[in-house]
C-alpha cells in the first residue's frame, strides 16, 4: 500500500492553562493508503509537530518528516521500521521529528491491522492481550485537603490504584509534600496502590528528592516518578542507590529508544514508562518492552490525552501478563474524551483491555473533533505548506 496522504488535525480546548494536563490539546493524524483510513496521535506541541512535517529542508540532515513518508510503500511491520530509520537519518537535526513521526507510525500500525483484520498487539507478536489494572492518573490538589478529596473520589469510582502528580508537589517544603502524601494515602485507603509523580521538579538535585523518601516510604508509595529531568540519568542512578522500598519510575521523556535504555541502565528505574506518541510510535515502544523484560524492569504505558493515544500506548505491553499496571487519564478535558466514539472502559473487575477489532479498534468522532479543530495555516514565501484539512 502506498501512503497517499497524511493529514494533521490540531485540536484544542478553548482555553489552555499551564496546568500539567496534557489533554488540553491534541494532534491527531489521519493516514490514507490502499483505500483504508487509519488514525494516530502525536504527543507534542501540535503546531511545532506539524511544522516538522512540512518545513523546508535546511540541509541534508534536517529534512521535513513528510519527505520520508509520503508515497512510501507499507505492507509489513518491517516497512514501518524502514521508514523510521530513514527519518532518523534524514531528520537527525530536527528534534521534533520523533514526536511528529510517532503519530504517523501509530497510524501505520492501525493501517496494517485493518488491512490484515488483526489487532495491533498480534502484529507485534503477542498471542493475546492481558487485562491491565488502570491507575487513575490525576494531578495533586492545590491543597492537601483537595488531594484527599481527589483520591477518595478515584477510590469511590472503583480505582485500585491512583497516581498523583505535578501541582504543588516539590515546589514548597518537605512538610507540605508530606501533608499531600498522607492525604493521598488516606483518600485511596490502606489497600490502594499509591504512585507519585514529581514531574521533574528537582532538576538533578538528588538531596531534594532524597529528603522526601522517608515520607514516601511511610505512605507506602509504590514508585516515585520523574524526580529529575528526563535525561538526568546519573541523578536517577544516584537516588536509586539509596536503600528504599520506593522504586523509581521514568522514561516518558524518551524520544528515542536509546534514552529509554539509559533510563533503565544508568537511571536504574524499576518502572519504565513509555509514551508511544513521543518515542517514535508503537514499534520502538515494543522494543523497550522487550528490553525491560530482559532487565527485570516493569513496563508501563505513559499517556495523558485521548483514548486513541491510550489504546496505542497499551499495545506494546498488551501481551505481558506480569506488567499489569496501566496509566489511565481519569479526568481528561472534554476534547480528549469526545474525539473518540469508542473508549477503553474498566470492566466489572476494574481492569482494562485493548479492543480486539482490527488495527487499534478505535472509532473517531468527526463531529466532536470539528468542535475543537483549530484553523491554522503555514505559509512560506507565499506558498501554503499547511492548511487545516477537511475532516470529511
Ligand atoms: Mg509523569
Amino acid at each position: 500500500m502506498k501512503i497517499e496522504s497524511v493529514d494533521f488535525f490540531y485540536l484544542s480546548m478553548p482555553v489552555v492553562t499551564d496546568a500539567g494536563d496534557g489533554s488540553q490539546d491534541a494532534l491527531v493524524v489521519r493516514l490514507r493508503a490502499g483505500g483504508i483510513e487509519a488514525w494516530g496521535e502525536c504527543e507534542a506541541s501540535p503546531l511545532t509537530s506539524i511544522a516538522s512535517f512540512v518545513c523546508p529542508m535546511s540541509h541534508g540532515a534536517c529534512r521535513p518528516v513528510g519527505a520520508s513518508v509520503l508515497g512510501e510503500d507499507v505492507s509489513t511491520p518491517a516497512d514501518i521500521a524502514r521508514i523510521a530509520a530513514t527519518i532518523q537519518w534524514n531528520s537527525m537535526d530536527l528534534l521534533q521529528a520523533a514526536h511528529t513521526w510517532s503519530g504517523v507510525e501509530i497510524a501505520l500500525w492501525d493501517l496494517l491491522g485493518k488491512k490484515r483484520g488483526e489487532p495491533v498487539y498480534k502484529l507485534l507478536g503477542y498471542q493475546r492481550a492481558y487485562p491491565k489494572t488502570p491507575y487513575a492518573s490525576q494531578l495533586f490538589g492545590d491543597t492537601a485537603q483537595q488531594t484527599l478529596e481527589f483520591c477518595r473520589a478515584a477510590r469511590e469510582a472503583g480505582y485500585r490504584a491512583v497516581k498523583c502528580g505535578w501541582g504543588p508537589f516539590g515546589r514548597g517544603s518537605v512538610k507540605n509534600d508530606a501533608d499531600h502524601l498522607v492525604s493521598a494515602r488516606e483518600g485511596i485507603g490502606p489497600e490502594g496502590i499509591l504512585l507519585i509523580d514529581a514531574g521533574q521538579i528537582w532538576g538533578e538535585d538528588v538531596a531534594a528528592a532524597e529528603a522526601r523518601l522517608p515520607i514516601l516510604e511511610q505512605v507506602r508509595a509504590t514508585w516515585l516518578e520523574e524526580p529529575f529531568n528526563g535525561s538526568a540519568y546519573e541523578a536517577y542512578g544516584a537516588l536509586a542507590k539509596r536503600p528504599s522500598s520506593v522504586k523509581l519510575a521514568g522514561g516518558e521523556a524518551a524520544h528515542n529508544i536509546h534514552m529509554a535504555r539509559h533510563t533503565i541502565d544508568i537511571g536504574k528505574v524499576g518502572y519504565i514508562q513509555i509514551d508511544c506518541g513521543r518515542i517514535g510510535g508503537i514499534g520502538p515502544a515494543k522494543q523497550v518492552a522487550d528490553y525491560a523484560v530482559g532487565k527485570g524492569v516493569t513496563y508501563v504505558n505513559h499517556t495523558f490525552t485521548s483514548h486513541l493515544a491510550l489504546c496505542a500506548s497499551i499495545q506494546p505491553f498488551a501481551g505481558l501478563p506480569d506488567h499489569r499496571i496501566c496509566e489511565y487519564p481519569v479526568k481528561p478535558q472534554p476534547m480528549a474524551w469526545e474525539m473518540c466514539k469508542t473508549h477503553i472502559a474498566p470492566d466489572a473487575n476494574g481492569d482494562v483491555r485493548v479492543p480486539e477489532e482490527p488495527g487499534l479498534g478505535m472509532e473517531i468522532d468527526r463531529a466532536a473533533m470539528k468542535k475543537y479543530l483549530v484553523d491554522a495555516e503555514i505559509t512560506v514565501g507565499g506558498k501554503i505548506l499547511y492548511r487545516t484539512p477537511s475532516l470529511d
